[in-house]
C-alpha cells in the first residue's frame, strides 16, 4: 500500500479522500492485472470502457451544474491520474486524454457542443484526442502552418498534425489552426472534427518506448462546420493555454505516481534482497537515496495539490503554479525512477519489470504538454512580472 499520509493535507477535502479510496479499491479489482498487452490500440478501448464503467470519466467530462457551468475537478483529476500511474501507465494515459480530448470542450464550446460531445466522452463512447503538435511547431505553438479558411457555413482545414496521442482510435480531435485574425499566436483557432470527418487521414503511426496510439495526421479539404470552433476565432493559443493549465499540473500527478510505485517498489526490494549479510536497506547509501526519494516525492505532491487546490478555488490561471508543478514532478520522478532502478541491480534493467518499464514510462512527461525548459521559461517570466508588480 502506497503512502496515503497526503490526503489529509489542507489542500484537499473529505470527498477527495473518499474518491482516492474507492479508486485504490477499483484499480486493485480493474486493472492490477491488466499488464501490457500487445495489441495497443485495443487495449486503450478497453481500459476507456473500463474506466467509463467505473465512473471516472465523470471527472474528464464533468456534467454541468444548474446553471449550466462546468467546473473540472483538478484535485480530483491530479488524485485519479497518480493512482492510475501507480497501477498501470496505459490506464493513465487513457484516462488523461479523455480529459485532454474533451477539456477545450468544456471550457469553450458552445452549449450544442458541450451536449454533443461532452456525454460520448464521459460514457467511453468517443475517445477524445488533442492536436495541436506540428512537426515545425512543437514548444513553438505560434508556428502552427495547419490553415483553417471560412468557406460559407464552414471551415476547411489543410495541414498535417504529429506527436498526436490516441491519433488512430480517436473518435474526435480538438484541432489547433491558423484562421490568420493576426500573426502569429493570435492568429490560431481552435475546433472539434469527428474523426471520420472527410480528408483527415492517418499517415503514421508513431512507435514510442512506451507504447501508446500516437499518430501523424493529414488534413486536405476538411470542412467543420463553424458551430465546431471552441472560443473565438483568433482565440485558438488562448483555449490551448487554458487547458493546459488544468492539466498540467495532471501530468505531474501522473510522474509522481510513477515515482510512489518506483518507491514502493524499492523498500520491498531494500527489505528483502540480502547483501553481504544484511538487507540492502541497511546500508546508508541506500537510505540516503530512499530520502532523497521520499523527498522529491512529498515535495512534488505539495507542488501539484497546490496548484489544483488554487485552480480549484477560483484562481482563474495558474499558469505559474502548474508549470512549478510539472516541471518538478517530472523531473524529480526521473531521478527517482532512476534510482529505483540502481537499486534494483540488474533487476531493474530486466525487460519486463515493474521499475523498467516506469523508467520508460517517465521519460515523455518531461517532453509534452511544454517541455521543461519551456516551464522555466514560464516560471522565469512569472517571476519577473511579479517582481515587476511588487517594483
Ligand atoms: C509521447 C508523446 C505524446 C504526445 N502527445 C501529444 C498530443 O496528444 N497532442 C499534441 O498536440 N502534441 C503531443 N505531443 C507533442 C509534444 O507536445 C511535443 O513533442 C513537445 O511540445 C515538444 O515539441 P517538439 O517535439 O517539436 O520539440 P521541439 O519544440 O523541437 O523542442 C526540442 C527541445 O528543445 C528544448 N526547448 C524547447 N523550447 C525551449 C525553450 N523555450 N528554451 C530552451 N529550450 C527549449 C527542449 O529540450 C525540447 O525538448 C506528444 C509528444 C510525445 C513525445
Amino acid at each position: 500500500m502506497s503512502d496515503k499520509s497526503f490526503l489529509d493535507w489542507p489542500f484537499l477535502e473529505p470527498r477527495h479522500k473518499t474518491l482516492a479510496l474507492e479508486l485504490e479499491q477499483w484499480c486493485e479489482q480493474n486493472i492490477a492485472d491488466f499488464g501490457h498487452p500487445d495489441d495497443i490500440d485495443q487495449a486503450c478501448r478497453d481500459l476507456v470502457a473500463r474506466l467509463a464503467a467505473g465512473g471516472w470519466l465523470n471527472y474528464s467530462a464533468p456534467e454541468a451544474d444548474q446553471n449550466g457551468q462546468i467546473t473540472l475537478d483538478v484535485r480530483a483529476l491530479c488524485l485519479i491520474r497518480e493512482t492510475l500511474a501507480r497501477y498501470n501507465g496505459l490506464a493513465d494515459f487513457a484516462f488523461a486524454m479523455q480529459g485532454l480530448g474533451s477539456g477545450s470542450i468544456s471550457l469553450f464550446g458552445s452549449p450544442e457542443v458541450k451536449d454533443h460531445y461532452l456525454p460520448r466522452v464521459r460514457n467511453g463512447q468517443n475517445i477524445a484526442a488533442f492536436a495541436l503538435s506540428e512537426l515545425e511547431a512543437g514548444s513553438d505553438v505560434a508556428s502552427i502552418a495547419t490553415t483553417a479558411v471560412l468557406d460559407g457555413d464552414d471551415y476547411v482545414v489543410n495541414g498535417n498534425k504529429t506527436w498526436i496521442s490516441n491519433g488512430g482510435i480517436a473518435d474526435h480531435y480538438v484541432l489547433f489552426a491558423r484562421t490568420g485574425e493576426a500573426p502569429g499566436a493570435k492568429g490560431l483557432s481552435a475546433f472539434v472534427v469527428d474523426a471520420d470527418a472527410a480528408g483527415i487521414e492517418i499517415t503514421e503511426r508513431i512507435e514510442v518506448i512506451a507504447p501508446h496510439p500516437l499518430a501523424t495526421l493529414n488534413f486536405s479539404n476538411v470542412r467543420i462546420p463553424k458551430s465546431q470552433i471552441l472560443g473565438s476565432p483568433g482565440e485558438g493559443f488562448k483555449v490551448a493555454m487554458a487547458t493546459l493549465d488544468i492539466f498540467r499540473s495532471t501530468v505531474g500527478a501522473a510522474a509522481m505516481g510513477f515515482a510512489r510505485r518506483a518507491m514502493d517498489e524499492t523498500l520491498h526490494r531494500a527489505n528483502t534482497r540480502e547483501l553481504f549479510g544484511a538487507p540492502l536497506f541497511n546500508m546508508q547509501a541506500t537510505q540516503t537515496k530512499i530520502a532523497d526519494m521520499a523527498v522529491d516525492i512529498d515535495a512534488s505532491a505539495l507542488l501539484i495539490y497546490r496548484a489544483a487546490w488554487a485552480k480549484d478555488n477560483g484562481q482563474d490561471r495558474v499558469t505559474r503554479e502548474a508549470a512549478m508543478a510539472k516541471l518538478y514532478a517530472t523531473e524529480s520522478a526521473q531521478k527517482t525512477i532512476d534510482q529505483a532502478v540502481q537499486l534494483h541491480g540488474g533487476m531493474g534493467v530486466k525487460t519486463g519489470s515493474i521499475v523498467e518499464s516506469l523508467y520508460r514510462e517517465v521519460r515523455a512527461l518531461r517532453i509534452y504538454e511544454g517541455a521543461s525548459e519551456v516551464q522555466k521559461t514560464i516560471i522565469a517570466n512569472q517571476a519577473n512580472q511579479l517582481f515587476r508588480a511588487r517594483s
